[in-house]
């Protein structure tokens, strides 16, 4: 009898700047996929990055790495979109949006042309923003299209709680950060914990001082890494590539966890028609449920206000034709 061939796991990258490349590099050392295609704009970034990558890693990992074209997106079970420019040290993620935009349009194009399978991973930035675009042009069924979202902002905001409470394992500490992934983001300081306590009472057991004051300056810390690391290096792309080799672990392993991702809304929390970060379970067919869960009322404001300036700045996109 013959026996069945096991199912190969493929990823495309659309993008093979640092952030693509660094991508590729975290799911090659992680083992995650057995074949990656790198496509870039610029042919010879992609095929250099494959030949960069494909020789370190050739000991070490079964992966096979091309740099293709739009065409070798087919049988793909995760697209990746990392193309579009980087941020500069003074702008907001959303000052990119014109520019991304049309990249991004751009690329869906390409995607619908060539498509057959897979879900549809959304790094480039404004990250809500081009998921909500993304997710409009593909016209995909429900929680194939989304984007990394707050996974990067909960990442720094388990990472400065870590700090406070002195350097604890990162891995005791639940948190999350939610809304826009940008400046108008939603710490949900009220669903801290760390080991399993509640962060005022493990602050008071531990003799730990935190007020508001305290918190609020956690929270900046957290929205101003990105452009501080940028400022320094030009670019961030390890924390990103960390928080992607998450999301398409749980893909692939079918694992239901639960990460800040950005979608679509359909009137979760009262808000819809906009995308952005809320806890979701992810699985092997994408975002399964958006979950509900109390959050105060300080931070359902702050979660509207974030669903205001995203709708807000799709308002303004509407006002100028994307001209490609
Ligand atoms: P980069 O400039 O190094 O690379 C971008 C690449 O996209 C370039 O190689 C360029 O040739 C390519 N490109 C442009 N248009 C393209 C097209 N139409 N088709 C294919 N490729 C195209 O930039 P980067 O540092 O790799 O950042 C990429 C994106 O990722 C940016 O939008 C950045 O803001 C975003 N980013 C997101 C997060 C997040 O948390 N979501 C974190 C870091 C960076």
């Amino acid at each position: 009898m013959l026996k069945k061939q096991p199912t190969k796991f493929k990823i495309s990258i659309i993008g093979s700047g640092f952030v693509g490349s660094t991508i590729a590099y975290a799911l090659m050392l992680k083992n995650i996929a057995d074949e990656i295609i790198l496509i870039d704009k610029n042919k010879h970034v992609a095929i250099a990055e494959q030949l960069d990558l494909s020789c370190s890693l050739k000991n070490i990992c079964n992966c096979n790495i091309y740099a293709g074209d739009y065409s070798d997106i087919k049988d793909s079970d995760i697209i990746i979109v990392a193309c579009g420019r980087s941020r500069k040290p003074n702008e907001t993620r959303l000052n990119m949006v014109n520019d991304n935009i049309k990249i991004a349009k751009n690329v869906a194009n390409e995607i619908n042309r060539y498509y057959n399978k897979g879900l549809i991973l959304i790094v480039s930035n404004p990250v809500d923003i081009v998921t909500y675009k993304m997710t409009q042009w593909l016209n995909l069924p429900y929680g194939k299209v989304f984007g990394s979202g707050c996974t990067l902002d909960t990442l720094r905001f388990k990472n400065v709680i870590s700090n406070l409470v002195g350097n604890c394992d990162k891995t005791k500490v639940e948190a999350m950060v939610v809304g826009e992934h940008g400046e108008s983001q939603v710490p949900l300081w009220s669903r801290v914990k760390v080991n399993n306590v509640n962060l005022e009472t493990y602050c008071a057991i531990k003799n730990i001082k935190i007020n508001e004051k305290i918190k609020q300056n956690l929270a900046q810390q957290v929205i101003t890494m990105g452009s501080n690391i940028i400022a320094g290096k030009g670019r961030t792309n390890y924390g990103i590539a960390t928080c992607m080799v998450n999301i398409i672990g749980a893909i692939k392993n079918d694992k239901k966890q639960i990460l800040s991702l950005s979608s679509v809304l359909k009137g979760e929390y009262g808000i819809e028609d906009v995308a952005l970060s809320l806890p979701s379970v992810v699985g092997k067919n994408g975002i399964e449920t958006v979950c509900i869960e109390t959050f105060n009322s300080l931070e359902q404001q702050m979660l509207y206000k974030s669903s205001v300036i995203i709708k807000n700045t799709l308002e303004n996109l509407k006002k100028e034709p994307i001209v490609l």
